[in-house]
């Protein structure tokens, strides 16, 4: 393939960041504080990624807010003040402007603008961006911010543009207010998205129709509002917590984790164990035992905990049986965290639709047909997830050395190194790419260790006048196996998840994040630093950068 010609008249700076979510605004802060030359750009109409985009009704992270947010800076810390246990979606992308204000980042990222394609030019070791304004742009690094849940999903049904009435994807949620108010409403899916809007579209909806395919496990959040003495307690001691959570932990959470496996426990002591997790509440419910992901039996103890709830919530036997997940490991899925959840399927204006034995058929002007039955339907909520991991990137034409394409690198799965950079594409790095614990982990933690490893990275380049590092082919194929090693000791493997690409007909089926624990891979990341970069190649000497001209 033929490299294309850069444009000479083509603007430059030292890196442009692709995404102004919570990696952007932390790579554009580090950077510059580096004296880097940086250009963000966003395709949304705000900064803030998930956050902006992800706005439907219930929307809130389901790590616990104390713990969601940058450790980056102890001022910022101590001076954000948390509402609740789990920060709504809204109070999460105010979080996010406060961010970007306070260290007056606006100036450098440009709004509304995607990038379109990226090219390697190896004689000069620069990249060429181009946006979707026209505008190309020169840079020695490209840095893909571009989010992990960020290319939404909406699968092919037959007739969708005939429908008439609304549609709306969850993670593609309009910015005005909906109000579903006397409408009825169908929701398609139940992951994560769904079961958080269902019980608050359930309260506005004359009726709601739920399109359940595969039932998910879900625990309580117990949310509630965040008293002073919480929130002091971690302000109090965060900077120790943090490290714990970075370096102590599998997934960047505090949480406590007994040395004990769910079989070690008699039957009496093992369901106290999980009612104690059940009513504490959110995630740290699959801490209850240490092997709930790595033993088939063990796991099913908490299945069967989880199934025992459900049928006493449930009031339709029926119902509650259509609701009991059979079908993957807890927790092998992303496991839901839910305010009412279950409860909502006791209201008359709620009816959950089986579309595992009668499939979605087609999308009618009025409705939908599924298993020959017609549903009028006034909204239709597609809260059908995303192309993970890899959809955001695929959709930027990225031609590495001698033009060769990443899609068609990647078309039998991603390969990376470390997750960081993958062979073939010099100078690019991912944040928290397929390889590193990413989506497993919570997502702030994984962002600032990858953002400060390439600050480091990209500081040791310069004090070598270096302009050029790449993974080598080695190195990358060690590291796609270490990953799949991991993963295979795991009971990860046995669901259909979008960790495996299963939700995208057609993408390779393979595990892409790294399960190790994020503790494991920092460390990983740090002795590869620590021994000069070893799986890399650092080359040639700095392009010459100059400072962005004017756009
Ligand atoms: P998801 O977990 O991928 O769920 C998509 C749902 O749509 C599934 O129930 C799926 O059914 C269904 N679906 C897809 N195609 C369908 C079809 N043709 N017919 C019928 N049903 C279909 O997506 P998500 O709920 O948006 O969640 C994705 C991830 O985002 C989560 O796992 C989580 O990591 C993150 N998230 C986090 C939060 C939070 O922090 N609280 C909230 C929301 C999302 P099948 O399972 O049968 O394919």
């Amino acid at each position: 393939m033929i490299e294309p010609q850069r444009d000479p008249a083509a603007s430059s700076c030292d890196a442009v960041v692709v995404g102004a979510g919570f990696a952007g605004l932390y790579l554009l802060y580090k950077l510059r504080g580096l004296g880097l030359s940086v250009r963000v750009y966003e395709q949304g109409g705000d900064v803030g990624g998930t956050w902006y985009w992800n706005r439907y009704p219930g929307a809130r992270c389901d790590v616990e807010s104390m713990q969601y947010s940058y450790s980056f800076s102890e001022e910022l810390q101590q001076e954000w003040e948390w509402s609740e246990r789990y920060a709504p979606q809204p109070e999460i992308l105010k979080y996010a402007n406060h961010v970007a204000d306070r260290f007056d980042l606006h100036r450098d990222i440009q709004l509304n603008t995607r990038v379109e394609s990226a090219a390697f030019h190896k004689d000069e070791n620069r990249w060429s961006v181009t946006t979707s304004g026209g505008k190309v742009v020169s840079a020695s690094y490209l840095i893909l911010a571009t989010g992990c849940l960020s290319n939404a999903r909406t699968p092919d049904f037959a007739g969708l543009d005939r429908f008439r009435g609304a549609t709306y994807h969850t993670g593609h949620w309009p910015h005005a207010d909906v109000d579903f108010a006397g409408q009825r409403v169908g929701v398609i899916g139940t992951g994560s998205s769904a079961i958080q809007s269902i019980p608050v579209i359930a309260d506005q909806a004359s009726h709601l129709f739920v399109f359940q395919r595969t039932p998910n496990f879900s625990v309580p959040a117990h949310n509630a509002s965040l008293t002073p003495e919480i929130t002091q307690q971690w302000k109090a001691d965060y900077a120790e917590k943090r490290r714990r959570a970075r370096e102590e932990s599998r997934n960047g959470i505090l949480m406590v984790i007994p040395e004990k496996g769910a079989l070690d426990d008699a039957e009496e002591a093992r369901r106290r164990e999980y009612e104690a997790g059940w009513n504490r509440g959110g995630i740290s419910f699959m801490a209850s035992y240490n092997n709930l992901l790595i033993d088939n039996s063990a796991n099913e103890t908490a299945c069967e905990f989880v199934r025992s709830k459900i049928a006493e919530i449930v009031h339709d036997p029926a119902v509650a049986a259509l609701l009991q997940p059979r079908d993957h490991p807890i927790g092998s899925k992303r496991i839901c965290v839910d305010t009412d959840y279950y409860r909502t399927f006791n209201r008359p204006n709620v009816t959950l639709v089986d579309v595992r034995s009668g499939p979605i058929e087609e999308i009618l002007p009025n409705g939908l047909r599924a298993g020959g039955i017609d549903y009028e339907l006034d909204s239709i909520v597609f809260a059908t997830g995303f192309d993970a991991m890899t959809g955001s990137v695929a959709k930027i034409d990225i031609r590495g050395r001698d033009g060769v394409s990443l899609n068609h690198k990647w078309a039998e799965g991603p390969r990376t190194y470390l997750g960081l950079m993958s062979a073939g594409f010099p100078n690019m790095f991912i944040i928290t790419g397929p390889g590193s614990p990413s989506v497993l982990s919570n997502m702030i933690v994984s962002i600032e260790q990858h953002v400060d490893w390439i600050g480091d990275c990209l500081v040791h380049m310069r004090q070598h006048g270096l302009g050029c590092i790449e993974a080598t082919r080695t190195a990358e194929d060690d590291w796609v196996k270490q990953v799949n090693n991991v993963a295979s000791g795991t009971l990860y493997p046995q669901a259909s998840s979008w960790y495996m690409g299963a939700n995208i007909p057609g993408k390779p089926r393979i595990f892409m994040p790294y399960i190790g624990g994020v503790g494991v891979y920092r460390q990983i990341c740090s002795d590869v630093a620590a021994k000069g970069y070893a799986g890399f190649v650092m080359t040639g000497r700095a392009g010459a950068a100059t400072s962005l001209a004017a756009e």
